[in-house]
């Protein structure tokens, strides 16, 4: 039995490898390539201590000066003892350069770039080389803008791509913005693109409890992979609430593939909320005038936030204005970029 591991190194790049359940995440790694810090290889010395978070596995042999029972307990391990038993998520607590790995990078081109509304574009790139792309859901990669070969910017992808050869996006249109003018005056079928990642750590944890997602605008997309995924699992026994906030009712987009989902996704709701006090929508203000007492669960939730930085900032005050400290709390800030 073969495993998939996704190896999630100090800098955001994440790499995955196949490592069976007889052989050790060391071996597998430099086996495919990756040198992951390892001196004694027998679980006596810790260099290659890390931290496995999500997937089950044996820890193998090693001594307790190396790994502690608290750290054993705590989801530490040691790559060159354990073995997995199902799909993990492992953080190594270096840089990629120094494991002899870096960011991967994939010759695309345009397939469709649509508006979604005026400020909304989805961009869907195309490649025979991302039929092998693999990134856990929630996660971006950085795409260089055509013609500024000194300048990229991140996107998180919105759809999981299951082994196809193209991979989508959803794209605020900022006025002014490089990505934005590209996307909306020369952007064509065929222009050729580079995509480079996948990177980051907002990714969906496993299912133990209710979810609670928070949308701002474009902040959209990394919940539309991992609600791809949670389909392609065959849901959750958990119920999941996403508040999607937008500024006017033109932002709403994707609320077709919203409905979809509390279709396939029986414990899936959703909800919008737009700042505009003209809205046609029911549900007016910021989100967290929208984040009810049952979706806090008196703090037995995970919570997953996305949206441009103030949105995230204004979430993470009020949760401490509430005081509920939920069982965990993952966030991503869509931040402009400097370059
Ligand atoms: C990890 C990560 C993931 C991201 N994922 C997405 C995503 O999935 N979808 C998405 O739309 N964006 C996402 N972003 C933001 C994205 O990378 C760009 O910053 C954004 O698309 C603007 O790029 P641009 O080239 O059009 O504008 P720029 O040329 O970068 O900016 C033009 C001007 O607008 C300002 N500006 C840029 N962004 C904003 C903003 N949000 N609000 C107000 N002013 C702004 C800049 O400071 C600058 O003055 C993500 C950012 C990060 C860090």
């Amino acid at each position: 039995m073969s495993y998939n591991i996704a190896l999630n190194f100090e800098d955001g790049v994440t790499r995955f490898i196949n490592c069976s359940g007889a052989e050790s995440v060391v071996d597998a790694a430099y086996r495919q390539g990756i040198n992951i810090p390892m001196d004694c290889r027998e679980g006596a010395c810790s260099t290659c201590k890390c931290r496995v978070e999500t997937g089950t596995y044996s820890l193998g042999d090693y001594i307790e000066d190396a790994l502690s029972k608290e750290e054993a307990t705590s989801g530490y391990a040691l790559a060159c003892q354990m073995r997995p038993k199902s799909d993990c998520v492992v953080l190594i607590p270096t840089g990629s350069a120094a494991c002899n790995t870096k960011q991967e990078s994939y010759a695309t081109r345009i397939a469709e770039v649509r508006r979604l509304s005026d400020s909304t574009f989805s961009l869907v790139l195309e490649g025979d080389a991302l039929k092998g792309l693999e990134f856990l859901p929630g996660q971006y990669a950085n795409l260089q803008v055509p013609g500024e070969e000194q300048h990229h910017r991140a996107y998180s992808f919105s759809t999981m791509n299951g082994g196809r050869d193209s991979v989508s996006f959803l794209i605020r249109n900022v006025p002014g913005g490089l990505m934005s003018n590209f996307l909306r005056e020369r952007a064509q079928p065929g222009t050729a693109l580079t995509m480079t990642g996948p990177f980051g750590s907002f990714y969906l944890r496993p299912r133990v409890r209710p979810i609670l997602m928070l949308a701002g605008g474009t902040g959209l997309a990394p919940f539309l992979a991992m609600l791809d995924k949670i389909v392609a699992e065959g849901g959750s026994p958990y119920p999941i609430h996403l508040l999607y906030g937008v500024n006017t009712d033109r932002d709403i987009v994707e609320v077709e593939r919203l409905e979809a989902f509390t279709h396939l996704l029986p414990n899936f709701t959703f909800a919008v909320c737009v700042v505009d006090a003209n809205s046609a929508q029911p549900k007016k203000g910021y989100v967290t005038h929208h984040i009810e007492p049952s979706h806090l669960n008196e703090g037995e939730v995970d919570i997953y936030l996305c949206g441009p930085p103030p949105m995230v900032e204004a979430v993470a005050q009020h949760l401490r204005d509430v005081d509920v400290k939920s069982a965990s709390f993952h966030f991503e800030k869509f931040s402009a970029s400097i370059s």
